[in-house]
């Protein structure tokens, strides 16, 4: 169970919604709330992406976040009106190191995977085949959700809508990988779309922002659950859900 959040809206400071917030990201890479008994720390890495001048910017580390002793002055000093990030807990099996957390990304997108591929590696063998060799030779990590991105960036450089392409990716591999949980977030920092499949997923629309996070960072009243198997597509004006 990793924990991630995505930001649309009017310019904030990163310490503000991943260190800040009464449970903040960095509490719940210690104390997550909702653990749903799948772990409970996420002390493997993290990750935070925002968008800068010239498009996404990546700051990960393999250590946990509450030991990175520069992550306090680079939040303060980081504002965007788009940003990404996550803690992680290492699926079992899974290789712990800066390129495993996410937010993964290129092409000006970011994208974070809460969950795990069932069966993993056998069973996604084929979908894996199905890739460009070149695809998988430019893979960040040999972990799911490394692998997880790049058959989304494969659909996304094919042409398919952000959308159509984390919907494809869901019921690809949960047809080849069943008991998988498959919680997404994909940004082009204007838009975000967001899957909820087998872990918890919330939002927070408030005037010119939304948030979308694994569990509310605050007792704010706006939080709402998102119903499993959806897909949630947002911008900071709102949000529209359709079932998966
Ligand atoms: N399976 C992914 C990993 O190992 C994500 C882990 C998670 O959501 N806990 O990185």
């Amino acid at each position: 169970m990793c924990r991630h959040l995505l930001y649309l809206g009017e310019p904030a400071r990163v310490s503000s919604l991943v260190l800040e917030p009464s449970h903040s990201l960095l509490r719940q890479s210690w104390a997550p709330r909702l653990a749903g008994g799948h772990s409970t720390v996420n002390a493997d890495g993290f990750g935070i992406g925002w968008y800068g001048q010239d498009g996404p910017v990546r700051y990960r580390r393999s250590t946990p976040m509450w030991g990175d002793e520069n992550l306090p002055a680079l939040a303060n000093a980081t504002v965007a009106t788009a940003i990404l990030a996550a803690v992680r807990s290492a699926t079992p099996g899974m290789p712990v190191g800066d390129a495993a957390c996410a937010p993964f990304g290129s092409d000006g997108w970011l994208f974070s995977h809460n969950g795990f591929i069932a069966g993993w590696p056998d069973s996604i063998a084929k979908l894996a085949e199905r890739l460009p060799i070149t695809d998988l030779l430019t893979v960040d990590a040999p972990t799911d959700s490394a692998f997880t991105w790049t058959m989304v960036r494969h659909l996304l450089r094919s042409g398919e809508q952000p959308d159509a392409a984390l919907i494809t990716t869901v019921a690809e591999i949960a047809a080849a990988a069943p008991a998988s949980r498959l919680n997404f977030l994909l940004t082009d920092g204007v838009r975000g779309y967001a899957s909820c499949v087998g872990h918890s997923l919330f939002v927070r629309c408030l005037p010119g922002q939304v948030v979308i996070a694994s569990e509310p960072f605050d007792d704010h009243p706006a939080w709402t659950s998102i119903p499993d198997n959806h897909l949630l597509t947002t911008e900071p004006s709102g949000y529209t859900l359709e079932e998966l």
